[in-house]
C-alpha cells in the first residue's frame, strides 16, 4: 500500500524546501515534490539578504560554503551617474548561485527525513474519504496537507481557485565574464531610471557579474531592451550572454488568505515578495516557517493570521516607500545624494537592518523640501 504523508509540498525551492526540512525535523511525514531535476538553474539575482541568513543560521542551516562574495558596500545611480556608495563593517548581503543554494535546502530536508520526487509535475488535487490524492507526472500521492510552493505561476493556487490576488512584475538577468569584475567585487550597484517601476542592479559573483533589470508593473515591456541599455550605460561589453528572465510577484491586497481547505501557499506561489527592492528568499523562508506552525497545530487559518500580523504590514510599508521611490527617482536620487542617513537608510532596508515605516518618514518628510522644478523629469 502507498504511503500516507502529512504533507506533501509541491516545489523545492527554498519555500519548498525550508517548509520540508522544518517538518521534518518534526517527525511528520513529508514528500517534497518538483518537475526539475536537482539541482536546477534558478533565475535569480542570487543575493541572501542577513535577514534570510541569520533565518537559517537559526535553523541550523549553514551555506557559507556556498557564498560567491559578501557585500559591505551598496552604490546607489540613476541612470548610471551620480554614485551615492554606502558601506558596512559587516556584510549585509551573501551571493550565492541558486542552483548550488537551492539544493543545498532541498538535501537538508531530505538529511532531515523527507521523502524527495524528482521530475514529479503536479497535475492536481482529488478529495478521497480520508485526506487528498495528489495527481503528479510521476506517481499519485496520499496526504493530509497540501502546500504551493511551486512559485509564480503556482499550479496548485489555481487548483485552490486562486486564493490570492498578486501583482506580476517580471525581471531579466544575465550573466556576464567581465574584465572589470574586480571593480565589484563586495559591492552591488542598484540603478533607477532605466525603466519604469523598478531598477537595475549588478551583483558580483565569483567568476561573473550578474546584471538584471526588473519592473513591479505588469505592464512594463520590453525587457530585453531595457537590459541592453542598462549593459551599455554601465559600459560592460556583452556579446556572449544568455539572457532569462522570469515573475516577480508581490501582493495587491492589505489581507491575504492563503488557505483553502487542507491546502495552503507559501514564497512566490503566495506572492511574498518585497514590492520594493524584489526580494523574494526571505519571505519563502518566512513564510515556510509560519506555515510549518500552522501545520503542526493542524489549524491552517493561523497560517494566514500569521502572514498578515508579522508578514503584510512590512511589506504594505515597502510598497509605499517604492511608490515615492518609482515615481520620482530623480528627487528621490537627488535627495540621497544629499543626505547620507537618508542613503544608508535606504540601503539598510535592503538587508532587514531598518524599517520600511522609519525610511517612509524620512523619505516622506524630505521629499516636499524638494524644489521640484529644479529637477529633470524622470
Ligand atoms: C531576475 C530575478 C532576480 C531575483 N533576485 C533575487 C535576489 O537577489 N534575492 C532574493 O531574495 N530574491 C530574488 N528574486 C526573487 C526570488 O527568486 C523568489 O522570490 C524565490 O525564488 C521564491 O522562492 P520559492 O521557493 O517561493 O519559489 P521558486 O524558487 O520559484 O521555486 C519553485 C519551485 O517549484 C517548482 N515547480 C513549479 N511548478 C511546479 C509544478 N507544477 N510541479 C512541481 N514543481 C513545480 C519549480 O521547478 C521550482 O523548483 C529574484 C527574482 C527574479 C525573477
Amino acid at each position: 500500500m502507498n504511503k500516507k504523508y502529512f504533507a506533501v509540498i509541491v516545489g523545492a525551492g527554498p519555500a519548498g524546501s525550508y517548509l520540508a526540512y522544518k517538518l521534518a525535523r518534526n517527525n511528520m511525514p513529508v514528500a517534497l515534490i518538483d518537475k526539475k531535476i536537482f539541482p536546477r538553474y534558478k533565475t535569480c539575482g542570487g543575493g541572501i539578504s542577513a535577514k534570510a541568513t541569520k533565518l537559517l543560521l537559526d535553523a541550523e542551516i549553514d551555506f557559507s560554503n556556498l557564498v560567491q562574495d559578501r557585500i559591505k558596500k551598496v552604490i546607489f545611480t540613476k541612470n548610471c551617474l551620480g554614485p551615492v556608495p554606502v558601506t558596512f563593517e559587516q556584510p549585509i548581503i551573501e551571493m550565492v548561485m541558486r542552483d548550488e543554494f537551492d539544493d543545498h535546502l532541498r538535501q537538508h530536508a531530505v538529511s532531515a527525513g523527507a521523502d524527495f520526487y524528482p521530475e514529479s509535475t503536479f497535475l492536481q488535487q482529488e478529495n478521497t474519504k480520508d485526506g487528498l490524492l495528489i495527481k503528479t507526472s510521476g506517481k499519485a500521492i496520499s496526504t493530509i496537507y497540501l502546500v504551493g510552493a511551486d512559485g509564480a505561476n503556482s499550479q496548485v493556487a489555481k487548483s485552490m481557485g486562486q486564493p490570492v490576488k498578486r501583482r506580476k512584475g517580471f525581471a531579466v538577468e544575465c550573466e556576464l565574464e567581465s574584465t572589470r569584475q574586480a571593480q565589484y567585487k563586495g559591492t552591488v550597484i542598484l540603478d533607477h531610471g532605466h525603466i519604469d517601476e523598478g531598477y537595475g542592479w549588478v551583483f558580483p559573483k565569483k567568476n561573473h557579474l550578474s546584471v538584471g533589470i526588473g519592473s513591479f508593473s505588469p505592464k512594463q515591456k520590453n525587457y530585453r531592451q531595457h537590459l541592453e541599455r542598462f549593459l551599455t550605460s554601465l559600459n560592460l561589453p556583452h556579446e556572449k550572454k544568455l539572457t532569462r528572465g522570469h515573475l516577480i510577484p508581490t501582493p495587491s491586497q492589505k489581507k491575504v488568505f492563503l488557505h483553502k481547505d487542507y491546502a495552503l501557499l507559501v514564497g512566490d506561489a503566495a506572492g511574498l515578495v518585497d514590492p520594493m527592492t524584489g526580494e523574494g528568499v526571505y519571505y519563502a523562508l518566512k513564510s515556510a516557517e509560519l506555515a510549518a506552525e500552522a501545520l503542526m497545530k493542524n489549524k491552517l487559518s493561523s497560517y494566514s493570521d500569521s502572514v498578515n500580523s508579522l508578514l503584510m504590514p512590512e511589506l504594505r510599508q515597502a510598497k509605499r516607500v517604492a511608490k515615492i521611490l518609482y515615481t520620482a527617482p530623480a528627487a528621490v536620487h537627488s535627495l540621497i545624494q544629499k543626505n547620507h542617513n537618508l542613503a544608508k537608510n535606504l540601503a539598510e532596508v535592503v538587508y532587514g537592518g531598518e524599517s520600511y515605516r522609519n525610511l517612509f518618514k524620512g523619505l516622506a518628510t524630505q521629499i516636499v523640501k524638494i524644489p521640484w522644478s529644479n529637477i529633470s523629469p524622470d
